[in-house]
Order: structure tokens, then sequence, then C-alpha cells
């Protein structure tokens, strides 16, 4: 399984970046996004044409995280219309909020299935993803992707009071928000992690790696590692457009 950053920037991407999207490769060759921000589609075309997709996960639908989904619409249409692809596009997301999510809808072109707490579906005979709810101010889906070797752990956006301890430990990755600075965190955050709770969560999980993803463009990357080594005593890296990790 590998895991390629196609975007970690929120809420608004760097020169050059995107707003979260996170390309799964299956070992069975399956292509898989989790989330699809401002940017993603840029990044993705590096790799393969948008329209190989096989699956879009969207945690939720906040614009930072579905913004390039309603340009992925085209990018299928145009594919199927020429032949280049015969099958719609699936893709889970939340239903609510129901302003957004009636627009994921795109003719024949989409095939929408529900993201909730119950989901669990396969993306190829080894591999898996399933969903937990977390702490966000819409409904928002922590995904858990697992083949027979690995568990990849994306957090979504989370507030601290997500039950964490539904989901499972010792994730080989553990992809997690961390929105603010200690010294930027509002009083009363509950829909977001600072540096240094992502470095707590990921100790609770006893994450083999975590990767700190969701980060304000304009931070400091030596500032947000640093305060998340504060808390974190495992091996850590700043997410970054074009980083992949490679499970074997
Ligand atoms: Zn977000």
């Amino acid at each position: 399984m590998q895991l390629t950053v196609l975007g970690c920037h929120s809420p608004f991407p760097a020169p050059d970046g995107a707003t979260p999207g996170y390309l799964i490769t299956t070992k069975s060759g399956k292509q898989v996004l989790l989330d699809c921000g401002s940017g993603v589609l840029s990044q993705l075309i590096k790799y393969i044409p948008p329209y190989d997709l096989d699956m879009v996960i969207l945690s939720h639908l906040h614009h930072d995280h579905i913004a390039d989904f309603f340009v992925l619409q085209y990018a299928i249409m145009v594919a199927i219309k020429q032949g280049w692809r015969t099958k719609p596009l699936q893709i889970y997301a939340p239903i609510k909020p129901l302003k957004w999510s009636k627009n994921l809808y795109y003719g024949d072109y989409i095939d929408v299935r529900e993201l909730n707490e119950k989901t669990w579906t396969e993306l190829d005979e080894d591999t898996t993803v399933r969903s937990y709810r977390t702490n966000h101010s819409v409904p928002c889906y922590a995904l858990e992707i697992q083949d027979q070797k690995h568990i990849i752990l994306y957090g979504a956006d989370s507030g601290y009071e997500t039950n964490w301890n539904q989901m499972k430990k010792n994730p080989d990755v553990f992809i997690c928000e961390a929105t603010y600075l200690e010294s930027d965190m509002p009083a009363n955050a509950k829909d977001h992690l600072s540096t240094c709770q992502a470095g707590e969560i990921a100790n609770l999980l006893n994450a083999k790696h975590l990767v700190v993803t969701h980060l304000f463009p304009f931070y400091d990357r030596d500032d947000l590692l640093h305060e998340v080594m504060s808390t974190y005593k495992g091996f850590c890296d700043l997410a970054q457009t074009g980083f992949i990790l490679n499970l074997k």
C-alpha cells in the first residue's frame, strides 16, 4: 500500500500546494483519493490521469476538503463520453450538510454512497476501509485503511474530544491534523487540534509513524515540528505535497 500526499494545507493552499488530499494506492493498484481539496487535481495529475481514480472518499463537506471534487466531476464526464472510462466514479461522503451533498451527484457519472459511522467497504480483495465519527462542526469521519500488513489511519478534521479509543491502536501511519500552533489555539476550540494535542493523540494510539497535516500555509515548519515533538514520543514527519510513503 502506498500513501501519496497531494495536499496538506488549510484553510487555503500554499504556493504550488493544495488543501487536503491523499492518494492511497493498494497492492493490486486500486487508486483511492481521500478528500479532494483546492489544488488536489493539479497534484494528482503528476501521478495518474484524474479519471483513472477508482474511488473518492470525502471525510466531510467543508470546502477545503471538497473544492476540487466539482472539477473532478467534469474530468469523469469527459472521460466517459470519450470512452477513456466506462464506469461512474464511486464516492463515499456524508449526507449532511444537505446543501452540499446534493451537489455531489452529477448525472450518471458519479455514484454517491453515504459515509457514516457504519461504513465498511472493500477497496480490493486485500484492502478495507472503515470510518469513525470525529468531533467536528459537521459530520466528519476518520478513515482506517487496512490491508493484510498495514493500517493507515487518517484522522480527518477532529477536535480533541473525539472518541479516539474507538479506533484501532498501533496504526503504521497516523495522518493527524494540527491546525494551530499552541499560541494560536482559540480558547474554546473544539473542532480542530493543536500541534501538542496531535502529539498526545498519536501517543494514545501508539502510532508507529505520525504524519502531521492540515497545516496553515504561513506557519514555520520548524515551529510546527518542534511543538509536535514536545509531546509525541515517536517518529514524525510534517506532511508536504509530494510526500510518498511506501508500506511494504
Ligand atoms: Zn479542514
